[in-house]
Order: C-alpha cells, then structure tokens, then sequence
C-alpha cells in the first residue's frame, strides 16, 4: 500500500465539502452489486477542474493539493460514499446484451450546496462483477478524451456529464499496446440509462421495474409524479428531452460515435464520450469510429437511432402504461411516433438561430438543406461555414449555387422586422467559432500520454471553454485541419 495512504485520517476527508445522500442504493438490490474501487499504485493528478468543484460545493484547493489524488483514484473514499457498480442491459449496435458497470463505479450522490443532486462516478477504478473479461480499468488518453469533449459540450451549452479530475495510477493497462492508467471521475445528473430500465425489465422483476421507474420520475421529472398517467407523461418527457439533445448534436456537428441504448442518458445528457468526435466538412455519412464499420451510428442517422433507442425504453415500459397490453402498445406506439415533430422543432429553432432568423418563416427548412446541400457538395466546413456568415460583411463565394443561397438569405434576412445586428448578435451565440477539432485533440492527447506533456491539452480546455469568441489566442485553433492522407479514425480505447 501506498505511504501517502496513511496520512488520510489526519487529513480529514470530511471537511472537502462531500455531502453524500445515497438514495440509489435503497432501490432492489438487483440493480446493483457493492464494490470498493482497487488500489492503485501510485496516483497522481493529471488535471482537476476547479470551477466544476467549486460549484459543488467542494474544497478545490484541498483537493487539488493533496486530497484528490486520493479519491480520484479510488484509494480513499470520501466519507459518506458507498462505492457500487450499476447494474444495466443494452443494446450494442443492435444486439441486446446484459451489461453493467465493468470498470466503473458510483461513489454515491453528491448534494451541492444549492441542493443539487450529483452522481460521483469513477471510471477505470477496476473489476466488478459486470467486468466479463475486462480489467476494469481506462487508459490515460480516453479518460483525457472523455474531459476534454465533455467539459467542451458543456460550454456550448449542451447538457452533458461532466468531468472533475483525471488521475494516473502509476500503473500499465495493456490494450494493442501497453498504457499508463488513469481514472476519470465523472459528474452527472444521474447514471440511469435506457439500458437500465432494459436490465428491469429482462429480469422480468415488475416490482423492480416499477421501483425504477419511480425512482427515476421522482429524481428527474419529480412533477410528472401527479400526472394522471406519470409512466407515460415520463416516457414523452424522455423523447422530448433525447429529442432536444440529438437536435444540439447535429446544430453543432457531433457525432457520438457509439449511441448504443447503455450510453443513453435518462436525464437527456449526453454521456460516454468514447469514439466521439466532431465533423469537419459536411456530410451526414461521416463516420469516425474504427468499430462502426456500418455507419449505424454516423452523423446523419443520430436522430432515428434516438427514436429506435427510445422505442426500447418505451418496450421496458409496457407494463406500467396501462392495465390491458393493446392499450399499452398504442400508448407507446403514438409517444414514439411524437418523435420526429419534436425533433423536427428542435432542429428547426436552432438552425434558425444559426441562420439568424428569429421569426419563422415556411421557406427556414428549404432554407436550411439547400445550404446544407451546398456545404456537401462543396465539402464546406460545417463550424466554420456556420460562423464566417455571421461576421458583418455578407461572405462571397465562388460557386454559382452558393452565391444563390447567400442571396436568398440575404432577402430573407430582410424580410424580418429584427435588426442585421440582432441578427449577427443572434448567430454569434449560435455558432461556435472554436470546437474540439480531431487534430488538435489527437495533437494534446499524444503529448499528454507520450511526452507526459499536458500544457497543450490545458491549453486547448481553456480554448475550449469560452468557444464563442473570436480572440488572437483561439486563432490557429479555429481553422480546420490539415488535409489528410489518412481518413481520421476513432478508437474506443476499452
Ligand atoms: P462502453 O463501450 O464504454 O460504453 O462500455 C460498454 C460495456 O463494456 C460497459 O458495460 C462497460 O462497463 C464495459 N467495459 C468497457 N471497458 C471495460 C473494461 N476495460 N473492463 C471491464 N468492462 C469494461
Ligand atoms: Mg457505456
């Protein structure tokens, strides 16, 4: 064991600010198993997001001195926490398996001072009994890839996991090559995915599913409790919020990469960052992941696989809709239905934004894909597309297709009683001049793991932090990449 470990009780976990209420762990013990995280050799903190910390309520400064370390690698828990892995199903790239936290764990429920309540997850703290044949453990350059991107989505205004540290253990994983350890500590909303209502309801335990289910109203939709049907009023609450999630996906050019039903989010967070990445030029194929060898999961047909994972959560409730199976199933059947309109609407409102046009007009949706169709053909970069047409002079292009839809734009601009500088000022906040481009983040994550380098990794957070200004610090991160020979590949790093 380490020495360090010994110094823990004179320091004093307590005062760091942990609050922790455990209520998960008063659901059926089917949906977990209790687990301490392992030992780890040496930890030692990579990064640690102090304002995150802050807001919750913690002691940062403790904890990035000295403290962290400690519970960001799994050798201390901090005082009120019971460590346990989830128990969850799901279905990868449509194959439905029994899954479950094989190398993570959920510290517990963090209360923050204004009452907010937190799930306090280590990622890569070792084996569980849903580890199957893994180690249970991460490689450094994915939980970096997981801070990264999260802590990015984040201030571009999508709900997403958050990230409070990495910590390197001192110790190798070995994947296709041998690679230093680390353990991610996320923060999230809650942890309860489609998958785990999927867990409810294969062990066909209706007492268990209808504990879940309540549960989860009570955590994230406490006021549809009182609706007359809250089962229902909870499953289109999901498809509204899945459905505004995916619409910021595809605004922004992100493409998550591996939106098995385990990886989504009951809250409407966007949660595991694994082969994720964003879109350079345009095109609704694009595919990063080297294990999406289909595309099932490529940019374009993000939002009908949220609805096809949303028809699975809508199956898992079948039991609870309705008394007699037939009214359930069209119960079920005209929620999932509801998704495409509500998705539709999302997308719309925001492209507007991007558009700058903020009142509606029938002609917005042809509008919006004749620019889109323009920006494929052309194989425009979506981000900086978006952003170079709000700057205050009218941009010119070369192609006659392009110069047509900028001027029909431009007379749809004038068409609307809002100001050309309400309009610039609407886009601006729309369209991001700066995102987490493929070559940077490979660029920090190789000096980070290779060189054990981690200035351009925190150079390019702190870009990534306020990504809607323009700035002479963010200039070289704004530009795309570099042409390639090679097509950019994700791994998933597992
Ligand atoms: P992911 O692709 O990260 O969403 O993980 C899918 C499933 O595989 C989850 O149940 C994980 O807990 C599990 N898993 C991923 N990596 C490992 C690992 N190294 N050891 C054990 N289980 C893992
Ligand atoms: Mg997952």
């Amino acid at each position: 064991m380490n020495s360090d470990l010994k110094d823990m009780d004179s320091i004093g976990v307590s005062t760091t600010g942990w609050h922790f209420d455990n209520t998960y762990a008063q659901l059926p013990s089917a949906f977990y198993r209790s687990q301490n995280a392992a030992l780890v050799r040496e930890p030692r903190m990579a990064v640690f997001n102090h304002a995150l910390a802050e807001s919750l309520g913690l002691d940062a400064k403790r904890l990035a001195e000295d403290n962290g370390k400690f519970i960001f690698s799994g050798n201390d828990a901090p005082i009120g926490s019971e460590p346990l892995a989830q128990a969850y199903a799901g279905h990868q790239f449509g194959n439905f398996t029994m899954l479950g936290d094989g190398r993570a764990l959920l510290l517990g429920e963090h209360i923050a001072p204004d009452g907010a309540r937190f799930d306090i997850q280590l990622k890569g703290s070792g084996q569980t009994p849903y580890s199957r044949r893994g180690d249970g453990r991460a490689a450094l350059g994915p939980m970096l890839r997981e801070y990264l991107i999260s802590e990015a989505m984040h201030a571009l205004g999508i709900p997403t996991t958050r990230s409070l540290a990495v910590v390197t253990t001192g110790e190798p994983v070995m994947r296709d090559a041998v690679l230093p350890g680390a353990v991610l500590t996320r923060v999230a909303s809650s942890h309860i995915r489609v998958g785990t209502f999927q867990f409810a309801y294969a062990i066909d335990d209706a007492a268990a599913l209808k504990a879940l289910a309540d549960y989860t109203i009570h955590r994230h939709y406490p006021a549809l409790a009182v609706a007359e049907n809250p089962y229902l009023a909870f499953l289109n609450a999901v498809i509204d919020r899945q459905a505004a999630l995916v619409a910021k996906w595809m605004q922004i050019g992100f493409i998550h990469g591996v939106m098995n039903t385990d990886n989504m989010a009951i809250s409407g967070e966007t949660i595991d960052y694994g082969p994720c990445a964003f879109m350079d030029a345009y095109d609704p194929a694009t595919v990063f992941s080297s294990i999406d060898q289909q595309g099932r999961y490529a940019f374009g047909n993000q939002p009908p696989i949220a609805q096809w994972n949303l028809a699975r959560l809508a199956e898992t409730l079948l039991p609870l809709l309705h008394a007699d199976i037939d009214q359930s199933l069209a119960l079920a059947e005209d929620a999932i239905q509801s998704y495409p309109q509500k998705y539709e609407h999302y997308w719309l409102t925001g492209m507007r934004a991007k558009l700058g046009l903020l009142d509606e007009a029938a002609e917005d949706v042809g509008l919006v894909n004749e620019l889109l169709a323009c920006m494929l053909k052309h194989g425009m970069d979506y981000t900086n597309t978006f952003r170079e047409l709000a700057t205050e002079h009218p941009i010119h292009s070369d192609e006659s297709d392009m110069q047509a839809w900028l001027a029909r734009w431009q007379s749809r601009l004038n068409s609307q009683s809002a100001s050309r500088e309400a309009a610039i000022a609407a886009m601006r906040s729309a369209n991001p001049a700066v995102i987490p481009r493929n070559h940077l983040v490979e660029a920090a994550l190789t000096a980070a793991v290779e060189d054990n380098d981690l200035a351009p990794f925190e150079k390019l957070l702190a870009v990534l932090a306020s990504p809607f200004e323009e700035t002479p610090e963010n200039v070289d991160y704004r530009a795309p990449a570099p042409p390639s020979r090679w097509p950019y590949q994700t791994f998933c790093g597992t």
